[in-house]
């Protein structure tokens, strides 16, 4: 019998049919409705595997999916997953490092120089007919080049960051992780810094890592108290690192002078929200991985990963290799 894969995500044409030859598929339009969830809460029991995005799958709703042997998230990301849950019944769950990593340090780019030089806010002034003079001091940016870009979380994406700044910027690279890393600070000449330090030193405060039980409301108002005024702060992470309340009182009181903020405590962003009334705020839509090109190259590493372990196969971009063992 067929591996039977519930996907909840679409995938291009070529991937999809490379997945049917090996596997029955179903196909949930758009879990997070209630439609939706309630046909994805009905594949489940069928599912030896489960591939897809963005949705919270926690284990009331995995319970429902006796025979599950993987998950397959199409991101680098896995605060989705109850990861304990996962390794304890032996569910092996993959991801997409790597083939995003280059993407989403531009998206972290783009929103540093649109930040920087107010790129948002003087396009919409063109835009509604509010050039009329020469523009002044009033709305002069700050200069990137030069200026000290603070990376708090030195892994993949970060280290992509921390090229673009150093060849390309001649910025100074300061940096906080878990651990100092030798071969960053000889290629960009980067300096280790106390998450403190950093916060106090940075032009350009920049959050690269992943959301964890650790690092969920890392930067609060404590931390944000400790940035300078001109203190740029950019988040390509996840919203939940950020007391989002805490950056939204700063912004307001030009206590830190702009952010830009691809992520948000909950996604989409409410349209109501504070930061979409603030000019030095730029917002994009958690779009950090997203082109063309990646977005199909994280698709065939979910397929990848997915079709390796239901052929019994070790996953290449395994997250829990506990669950190997509890398997085997
Ligand atoms: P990665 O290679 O695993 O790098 C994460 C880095 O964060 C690691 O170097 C780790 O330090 C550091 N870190 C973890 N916990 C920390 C803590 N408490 N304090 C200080 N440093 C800590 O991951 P990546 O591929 O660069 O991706 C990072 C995150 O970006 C993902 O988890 C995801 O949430 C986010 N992301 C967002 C988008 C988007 O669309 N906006 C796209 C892709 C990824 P050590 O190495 O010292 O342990």
């Amino acid at each position: 019998m067929n591996n039977h894969v519930v996907l909840y995500k679409k995938l291009s044409a070529p991937l999809m049919q490379r997945l049917q030859a090996h596997t029955e598929v179903t196909l949930i339009d758009d879990p997070k409705s209630a439609a939706g969830l309630a046909c994805l809460r009905d594949a489940l029991h069928k599912a030896d595997g489960l591939l897809g995005a963005s949705l919270k799958l926690d284990a009331a709703l995995l319970d429902l999916a006796p025979r599950l042997k993987v998950v397959s998230s199409v991101s680098v990301g896995v605060d989705n997953y109850d990861i304990d849950y996962l390794t304890k019944r032996g569910i092996l769950l993959s991801n997409t490092p790597d083939v995003l990593t280059q993407t989403t340090a531009d998206t972290g780019f783009a929103l540093i120089m649109a930040t920087a030089r107010r790129v948002v806010e003087l396009a919409n002034l063109v835009r509604s007919g509010q050039w009329t003079q020469n523009i002044g001091p009033a709305h002069f940016g700050s200069d990137v080049h030069g200026k000290k870009l603070g990376i708090i979380g030195m892994g993949r994406i970060g280290e992509a960051l921390a090229q673009r700044g150093h060849f390309g910027f001649g910025m100074p690279i300061l940096y906080h992780s878990h651990s100092p890393k030798p071969a960053v600070e000889a290629r960009f000449n980067a300096e280790y810094r106390s998450l403190e330090d950093l916060l106090k030193e940075a032009d350009f405060v920049c959050l690269t890592l992943p959301l964890t039980a650790e690092t969920e409301g890392l930067i609060g108002a404590e931390q944000i108290a400790l940035m300078r005024p001109e203190t740029i702060f950019i988040n390509i992470a996840r919203g939940k690192v950020v007391d989002e309340q805490a950056l939204i009182d700063a912004l307001s009181n030009q206590r830190i002078r702009a952010a830009g903020l691809d992520v948000f405590g909950h996604e989409p962003l409410d349209k109501g929200s504070a930061l979409l009334q603030l000019d030095n705020v730029v917002a994009t839509p958690h779009m950090g991985s997203a082109t063309f090109e990646t977005r199909e190259a994280m698709a065939r590493c979910a397929v990848d990963n997915l079709l390796s372990a239901l052929n019994g196969e070790r996953p290449a971009n395994l997250v829990n290799p506990d669950a190997w063992s509890v398997k085997r």
